[in-house]
Formats: C-alpha cells, structure tokens, sequence
C-alpha cells in the first residue's frame, strides 16, 4: 500500500522501499525498482490504476540488485528512462559486476551468481551527478553518499530524502551485524552527510518511513564500533585475511550458512582493514609471499 509523504510524493514500502514521485507534467518518476518484476508490477499498477498516470522515468540509488533489479522488466513496458549514479551504473548494465567484485575481480564461482546479486540487467540512459538535477521535470538534490556502493546517492526531493544504503533499521543489524559495505572511510563521512542532510521525512532504502536519521545513524555506528574493537582485538599478531575472519565470525558469534553470506562478508572485512591500516591502528606486510595483518606497535 503505497503511502502519501507530500502532495506529490509516494513511497510503497516493500523489501525495498520505492519512492514515486509526480513529474510537472503528471507522469511518475521511480526512486529505485525493488529486486525484480513483483515489485515492479506493484509499482506499475500503483502508478496506472492509483494515479492515472505512466511512468516516465527510474533514478536509481546505487547498483545493487535489490534496488535496480525490477528496472528490466519496466522499462520493457513503460519505455521509461533509467538514471543512476556514476560507476553504480557499472553493476546496472553488466549485472555480474557485481559477484566478479565480490570473487576479488575474478569469474566468480557459481554459488554467487544467485538473482539475490544479478539481477536482469538494465539499460542507463543518464548519469546522475552530484548537486542539483533537473530529471524528467523534477528537481533533485542528489547528495553524495558513497561507501555502502561505489557511488552511491542518496535524493532529496520536496524534503523527502531518499537516503538508499546509507543505513540499515535495527531488525536488519540484529540479523546481520556486519552489514555489507564497499568502503568504510567513505561510508563512515556518508553517514555524517546524510545525518546533517535537512529533510522533513527519510526514506531509507529498507524499513519504515522515519522523521530523522539521527537514531538510525547512531545504532549503524554502534555497530561500526563493535565490528572495529573485535577486529582490533583480533588483529593482536601477524594473522592471514582468511584467518582474520575466521575469527572475527567466531568472536560475533556469526553463523555464516553459505558461500554467498561470505563473499559479501569478505570484501567488507577488507574495507574495515583498509580504513584501520589508513589510521594507522593495523599495518600489512609480507610474510612469506603472503600479506599479514598485524597490530601497529608489534
Ligand atoms: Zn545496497
């Protein structure tokens, strides 16, 4: 059931949430697509029966498949146009973009290539960039919130804000505690742009409708906080990247029941990595052809 925020945007809440926003000249405008054609036909039949309207065109967030994988399947009926964010368009257009990066740029092994990470590819019309947009006549702010994706942007449209990735609720960090992320230096600033972002309502890219970041905000940090100290306090002597995780899942207390739950896991262990030896707190070596990660002062 799709629900009202201002005079002229909807979101309909779903796994992923989809906003639909009404252009000046009365056609619709999605904010993301949902994982495949079920919420995209829900969509469709909102903007159709609910609206009276067609779809004109789909901005998307970021290229992960849960959020552009219903573009396919509408764009084939609504000739709409897709916008989407720098290099995130990447992940749209060639879809196994996604497990290759996950595999560490490698032919991934089949495990991965699950509809959960590819999803129908999808055609990208125009970039979306940074600052003021006029797409389809309506004006956007896309506001730069990399780190979760590549690129990711987040959209403020009549002061709703359309944040994607940039959090998670607390149902979702209760499940998964370690939730999957690019870069952490980055996603880290994000979630400080996205908190100080003015906005009357937030659409986060999972879960209700809220007033404010604020408290989301602070339970992802929390979160943060606790993968980094159990991390450094894995990290006491030269250790493999494998083992670290081996040991990072053991002392979370995670339950890792499959390939795909890895390979989602491993890369974000590597952002964590990446951002404590930037600070100085970790450093790599070699160490018998090997890179080992070791606490700063051994
Ligand atoms: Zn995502």
């Amino acid at each position: 059931m799709a629900k009202n925020l201002t005079e002229r945007v909807y979101v309909m809440p779903g796994g992923t949430n989809i906003g639909v926003v009404i252009a000046d000249d009365g056609r619709a405008v999605l904010i993301d697509s949902g994982l495949n054609d079920t919420p995209a036909r829900k969509a469709l039949r909102f903007v159709r029966e609910d609206l009276g309207t067609e779809i004109a065109a789909i901005i998307n967030t970021h290229g992960h498949a849960d959020h552009f994988g219903g573009n396919a399947w509408l764009v084939k009926r609504t000739n709409s146009r897709v916008y989407a964010p720098d290099l995130d368009e990447m992940t749209m257009r060639h879809p196994l973009m996604q497990p290759i990066m996950l595999y560490g740029g490698a032919d991934p092994v089949d495990a991965l290539r699950t509809s959960f990470l590819v999803a129908e590819a999808s055609p990208v019309d125009g970039l979306v960039r940074p600052g003021i947009n006029d797409i389809s006549g309506i004006r956007i702010q896309a506001i730069p919130l990399g780190g979760h994706s590549l690129n990711q942007l987040g959209y403020l449209i009549d002061g709703v804000f359309f944040c994607g990735d940039i959090v998670f609720p607390a149902v979702t960090l209760e499940k998964y505690p370690i939730p999957y992320l690019h870069g952490l230096t980055e996603h880290l600033a994000s979630m400080e742009v996205a908190a100080h972002t003015v906005c009357d309502r937030v659409v986060p890219g999972h879960g209700p409708v809220l007033e404010t970041l604020d408290d989301l905000v602070a339970r992802n940090r929390a979160a943060i906080d606790t993968v980094i100290a159990t991390l450094l306090s894995v990290v006491n002597r030269p250790l493999l990247g494998d083992e670290i995780c081996r040991q990072l899942f053991i002392r979370m207390n995670l339950q890792i029941a499959d390939p795909q739950a890895y390979y989602l896991l491993r890369p974000t262990v590597n952002a964590y990595l990446a951002h404590l030896e930037r600070l100085g707190e970790i450093r790599l070596e070699m160490e018998q052809s090997s890179v080992v990660w070791m606490p700063k002062t051994a």
